[in-house]
């Protein structure tokens, strides 16, 4: 409310809620610490798992930090805006949201201090942009090739992700199959430059068995049973007839009555129909395919005579699963029984019906493009297979990462120590209160190998002097491993290893919601509207006029009835 001559005027609705300055910036940075403090114990393979129930029941659990603050109910708009973070770092590359949360955490905690002091906000922001601009070209550097052909590194690298889930028992197995996957989906693109699209590679679960029993399987899984217990449940040298129309008889489009004056008629008909119908197999049949894969329904009588010719039939399949089949089988989706022809119909080496916790699913196998792969994914309870899925999701991810990149550095906090000792090299070059602000954000990285102690139950400040004593000594992946709990010069060694992509868009998308959050200094909060707004409509008829004439004010008077 602005005060005008003695007279208060209305900017802004009545309810609405405004903080500024000192208190705003406070508010935001309180709020987004509580987010990170929330993710902060389920850091690496030490980390704890998060039990989250939702409104209607369900649970979930979970280490996954994205995952974790996709879950809870956020309200605070600061707070948002770190739940963004992850989001980022999980959409850009897969793995690292709880690294990128806690650090941008760490990032508005330390800079809270120099605001204290009086440093305006955009020269913290400033100086953490450039900051962020070396800490890329210092992981950069520090980096080591790999790539597609560098297995063990892929491998390393997958085992590391997972070491922190639940999954970490059988995360071997899970990261050749991981590997498998997107060696199949991996494409040169016209650069020659690997490019992977994990959207390529189908993942299915199902409850039951073990996690070890999780499969690659390189073709496509239909959760689909065949139509009819007459035909056959497996089907080798698959020809596959895609379909989009339904094998039925077409219902008229209006209401149609049938005039019929004699038994005889009903006869005629019904014959006429299973003429219909048999014509319909028969096509389906002389063109060759043993296999009909329906996007609509299939006609009972025309499953029988399906079912004699000797064809296996699926219905009611989705239009995305027909695509897919038809990308992996190389056949033609058809509309028109008529235009079906043999060199069109797709082709796979099997189809066949398997049972699945007593739910049938048509596995689809050996189809002409090797590029069609799904993960299906078993483990003890849906909770586990839920979390195995996520799991996997981060692995594959990851080796997607560094096939498309090329580079990987050492982990268990070696990337983030080596990085802050070089930019503190850095910031003294600078002079000035930049340099403040390029050193508060190298103290920051140490959040990362402090917090991995942390949750080890170590002592942190003991494990950072040696660390640091060891990367002075110039071992610029000398870690923690928190597998047998020891100080390593060289992680990579031990097979902790992280693709750079992971390192660089943590500090990326934690350094550009800090950012984004110091520059506010105003909050405006409009008021929540749990009763329909007072305004025109609700005024008696006589004020209306009142009510146009003074515009914004208008929702700053006292409702009426
Ligand atoms: P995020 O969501 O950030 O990926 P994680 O819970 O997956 O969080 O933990 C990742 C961190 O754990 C990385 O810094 C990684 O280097 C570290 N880490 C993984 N395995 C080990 C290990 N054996 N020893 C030390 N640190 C490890
Ligand atoms: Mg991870």
């Amino acid at each position: 409310m602005a005060q005008l001559g003695g007279q208060p005027i209305f900017i802004m609705k009545e309810g609405t809620e405004r903080t500024r300055g000192k208190d705003a910036m406070h508010n935001n940075i309180a709020a987004a610490k509580v987010i990170a403090e929330a993710v902060r114990t389920s850091l690496g393979p030490r980390g704890m798992d998060k039990m989250l129930v939702d409104q209607f029941g369900d649970v979930v659990i979970t280490n996954d930090g994205a995952t974790i603050l996709k879950e809870i109910d956020v309200q605070h708009p600061a707070a948002k805006m770190m739940v963004e973070v992850a989001k980022t770092q999980d959409s850009e590359v897969g793995d690292g949201t709880t690294t990128s949360v806690i650090l941008a955490g760490e990032f508005l905690k330390r800079a809270e201090k120099l605001l204290e002091q009086k440093i305006h906000p955009t020269v913290i922001t400033e100086g953490f942009r450039k900051a962020a601009d070396k800490a890329v070209e210092i992981l950069n550097q520090m980096s080591i090739d790999s790539g597609i052909d560098d297995y063990e590194g892929l491998k390393n690298a997958a085992m590391t992700c997972m070491s922190s889930k639940i999954v970490s028992e059988s995360r071997e197995m899970l990261a050749e199959l991981c590997i498998d996957a997107i060696k199949a989906i991996a494409e040169k693109d016209e650069e020659a430059k690997w490019v992977a699209d994990i959207d390529k590679v189908q993942i299915q679960k199902k409850e039951g068995e073990m996690i070890d029993d999780t499969k690659l399987i390189k073709g496509i899984i239909l959760d689909k049973e065949v139509v009819n217990p007459g035909m056959p449940k497996s089907v080798r040298d698959a020809k596959i007839l895609l379909l989009q129309s339904a094998i039925e008889i077409e219902k008229t489009e209006f209401d149609s009555k049938l005039q019929i004056t004699s038994p005889e008629q009903i006869q005629q008909y019904l014959d006429e129909e299973e003429n219909m119908l048999r014509k319909m197999a028969e096509k389906i049949k002389n063109s060759g395919a043993n296999v009909v894969v329906c996007q609509k329904g299939i006609d009972d009588m025309a499953q029988h005579f399906l079912s004699q010719a000797g064809i296996l039939a699926v219905r009611r399949v989705k239009k995305s699963d027909l695509e897919k089949l038809s990308q992996a089988t190389s056949g033609s989706i058809f509309n028109d029984l008529d235009d079906i022809t043999a060199e069109k119909l797709g082709k796979a080496g099997l189809v066949e019906e398997r049972k699945i916790m007593g739910e049938s699913w048509i596995f689809i196998e050996e189809c002409v493009d090797p590029k069609s792969v799904v993960i299906l994914i078993r483990g003890g309870t849906e909770l586990i297979v839920d979390e195995v899925e996520r799991a996997i999701h981060d692995a594959l991810c990851v080796v997607r990462d560094i096939v498309e990149d090329g580079k990987i550095v050492g982990g268990g906090g070696a990337p983030e120590l080596e990085t802050a000792i070089k930019l503190r090299e850095y910031a003294s070059t600078l002079g000035g209160r930049e340099q403040l602000a390029v050193e508060i954000f190298a103290d920051s990285l140490d959040i990362v190998p402090k917090t991995l102690a942390e949750n080890a139950g170590i002592d942190q400040i003991e494990i950072l002097m040696k660390l640091r004593a060891s990367h002075q000594k110039g071992n610029k992946f000398a870690g923690f491993n928190l597998e047998n709990g020891e100080v390593v010069e060289n992680m990579m060694q031990d097979g902790v290893v992280e693709p750079t992509v992971v390192k660089i868009q943590a500090i990326k998308s934690a350094t550009e919601a800090t950012s984004m959050i110091l520059r506010i200094d105003d909050v405006i909060a409009g008021a929540k509207t749990s009763m329909p707004p007072p305004g025109a409509g609700g005024m008696p008829p006589g004020m209306g006029g009142m009510g146009g004439g003074m515009g914004g004010m208008g929702g700053g008077m006292p409702p009426m009835y």
